[in-house]
């Protein structure tokens, strides 16, 4: 294990900005990631665990104590006696890249992830916030987790309901933030399964089709629809200079969405939403951002939104964590004085006091 000084953070994230970590590693093996662990406890130092900085902004003044980059490779098929009927076990290292995952999945024809092509990170950070899009999300087929428990010093499996998915959210990001370094994945996919079409977007685009699409045209769709949006990570594009979507959707009680209906009425508006569990609705981000006078390709200074969707701050050359940090206070007071909403940023914030 190389524990390396001062290493500029922004390059290994996909919105490039913030300062360096006092200490890295990077880590192939499990010995070597529970090595490091001790290097940091031994000498007190904060530990931050990096997967693939595809959902952080990290501080100008960076991470003053030892960045972990997990990079415990291998998909494997393990044969065990509860792989019944067509379901098909995927053991994954935490920093495979997912999308790699996907096009292994769907090039070996099993369903569950299809829709969830074209997210860029690590397999590692899938569970963290229960990485979902297009109607699918990663707690649909993840069977268990691997991971380092730094409480206990100790590898364990958590089976999926110990996971406690739910939307954005897992007891990786909530109840045990900072307590599990995620080694491996467990996904149960289906060989021969069909496509999940649930999605609007999808189903508008495969509209005039006679026959059902296969897997691997289901990928392609979701991976146009995400490029049209600046959603797929594309070489010298400007708009994916971002960590995603900056904001989650609200999750409204009854009465929480009665009060905003009528707010979007008296304005002549009517607000896109979608059921949730418990009797709750699920409000666009986007919509509520674009009708607080934030539009696409809004600029200040070096920060923006992206011109291809209202929910990605980008970067747009030069800017500072302060810069994204500025604009997203500026977004969040602008939609609370609108709507009276509080709207909640998606990715982690690290190193910040
Ligand atoms: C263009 C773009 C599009 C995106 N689209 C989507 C989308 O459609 N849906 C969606 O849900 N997200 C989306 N995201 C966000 C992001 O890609 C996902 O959240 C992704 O899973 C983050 O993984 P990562 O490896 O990059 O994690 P990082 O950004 O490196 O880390 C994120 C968090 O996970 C933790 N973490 C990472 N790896 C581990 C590990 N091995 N063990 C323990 N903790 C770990 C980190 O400590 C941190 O708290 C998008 C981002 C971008 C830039």
């Amino acid at each position: 294990m190389t524990i390396q000084e001062n290493v500029p953070l922004a390059p290994l994230t996909t919105l490039q900005v913030g300062g360096p970590a006092r200490y890295f590693a990077e880590l192939k093996r499990e010995d070597e990631v529970r090595e490091a662990a001790q290097f940091a406890k031994t000498r007190n130092l904060p530990l931050f665990v990096l997967g693939g900085g595809s959902n952080l902004v990290v501080a100008d003044s960076g991470w003053p104590g030892l960045v972990l980059r997990i990079a415990t490779g291998g998909i494997t098929t393990p044969t065990t006696p509860d792989t019944t009927g067509n379901a098909v076990l995927f053991s994954v290292g935490a920093g495979v890249n997912w999308d790699d995952f996907v096009a292994q999945a769907v090039a070996q024809n099993c369903a569950g992830v299809e829709c969830l092509s074209g997210i860029p990170g690590s397999v590692g950070g899938t569970p963290v916030q229960n990485v979902g899009a297009y109607g699918q999300e990663v707690a649909d087929t993840v069977e268990s987790v691997r991971a380092l428990d730094l409480q206990e010093d100790r590898i364990v499996v958590l089976p999926k309901p110990a996971c406690g998915f739910r939307y954005r959210s897992s007891i990786f990001n909530s109840t045990e933030c900072g307590r599990y370094i995620i080694l491996r994945v467990n996904y149960r996919l289906k060989r021969g399964g069909a496509p999940s079409l649930h999605y609007a977007d999808l189903q508008k685009h495969f509209a005039e089709r006679k026959t059902p699409p296969s897997l691997a045209e289901t990928c392609e769709a979701v991976r146009a629809i995400r490029r049209a949006k600046g959603m797929l990570l594309v070489p010298g594009d400007e708009d994916c200079r971002s960590a995603g979507s900056f904001f989650k959707n609200p999750v409204l009680s009854e009465e929480q969405f009665r009060d905003l209906g009528e707010r979007a009425v008296s304005k002549g508006l009517e607000i896109p939403s979608y059921p949730a569990l418990n009797a709750q609705r699920k409000v666009s981000a986007a919509w509520l951002v674009e009708y607080s006078g934030f539009s696409k390709g809004y600029a200040t200074g070096a920060a923006g939104i992206s011109h291809k969707h209202a929910l990605a701050l980008i970067n747009r050359g030069e800017a500072h964590a302060s810069d994204i940090v500025e604009l997203k206070d500026k977004i969040q007071h602008g939609v609370r004085k609108e709507w009276g909403i509080l709207l909640e940023p998606e990715p982690v914030f690290v190193g910040f006091p």
